[in-house]
């Protein structure tokens, strides 16, 4: 779980691991909005809080700053919820576009987020040996039930450490002459026999790159929109790893698929940020 603020003058939402690294992200992000209450003039820098009656003048600009930054944290100390998930935002039960490459480290630290909070976990990826890992190293506890499909042959010899016999994983490799319709069918089944009443979902898409790659724009939007659909009736957050600066027509289906998205997440210096 993590630790969330959300600022009530723009859509801005930080999450945090770390409790005690939620003043500099409410300290820096509160003087962004309130950069002229600080002003310098003769070697000195001043601030005047818009929230109260205090104001200092200081010749030692950036403590004056720093100074400053925790005054206007200790304004919304209180509005910091701990205990908090990402999926809390969406209810538990929508779709969250992750701004991050499906293959790097800001993925593996959402996907191991969402995954850690959920009973049912399905994945559909290209590096099924990279999520295994990144589960083994981040979680306490695997989940309940876990089905990876993968794109390709999994290779047991990357993951020498993971003990698969102790843990309720499946491996299903995914045949790559399917269709965008086929894919969906056969995350449907998998949603079908493994999901059990009232338990969380976590369905991973890391392949949105290669559908898009593969098929025309109408079919990949359909795609995420069948799957948001089906994920709908169990109730669930489906994940869509996309890094849309690296593919124009990435960029194109996320367009289409505005009003499909309920939340945009990015890790931003370890810090999990919504952005608008
Ligand atoms: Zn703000
Ligand atoms: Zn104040």
């Amino acid at each position: 779980m993590v630790s969330r603020w959300a600022c009530d003058r723009c859509g801005f939402v930080a999450w945090t691991r770390d409790p005690s690294e939620m003043a500099e992200v409410t300290g820096s992000h509160l003087l962004a909005h309130h950069s002229d209450a600080l002003s310098q003039s003769d070697f000195r820098v001043s601030w005047d809080c818009p929230y109260c009656a205090t104001a200092k003048t200081a010749y030692d600009t950036d403590g004056a700053v720093a100074e400053f930054k925790t005054h206007l944290h200790e304004h919304v100390a209180d509005r910091i919820a701990g205990g908090a998930h990402v999926a809390d935002r969406v209810g538990w039960d929508g779709v969250v576009r992750v701004d991050a490459a499906a293959a790097g480290d800001e993925a593996d630290a959402l996907r191991t987020h969402f995954h850690d909070a959920a009973g049912l976990v399905v994945a559909v990826t290209p590096t099924p040996e990279r999520l295994v890992r990144a589960l083994d190293e981040a979680l306490g506890a695997w989940p309940r039930r876990a089905v990876i499909v993968s794109t390709g042959e999994y290779d047991f010899e990357a993951t020498p450490d993971v003990d698969f016999e102790g843990r309720n994983v499946e491996i299903v490799e995914l045949d790559p002459r399917l269709s965008p319709a086929e894919v969906g069918e056969t995350v449907s089944r998998i949603l079908d026999d493994n999901h059990e009443p009232g338990e969380r979902v976590s369905l991973e898409v890391s392949v949105f790159h290669q559908i898009v790659a593969s098929f025309d724009v109408e079919r990949a939007v359909a795609f995420v929109r069948m799957l948001a659909a089906r994920l709908a009736d169990a109730g669930g957050v489906l994940q869509l790893y996309v890094d849309a600066d690296a593919d124009p027509n990435v960029a194109t289906v996320l367009n289409f698929l505005d009003e499909t998205i309920d939340l945009r997440v990015a890790v931003d210096d370890g810090r999990f940020v919504r952005r608008p």
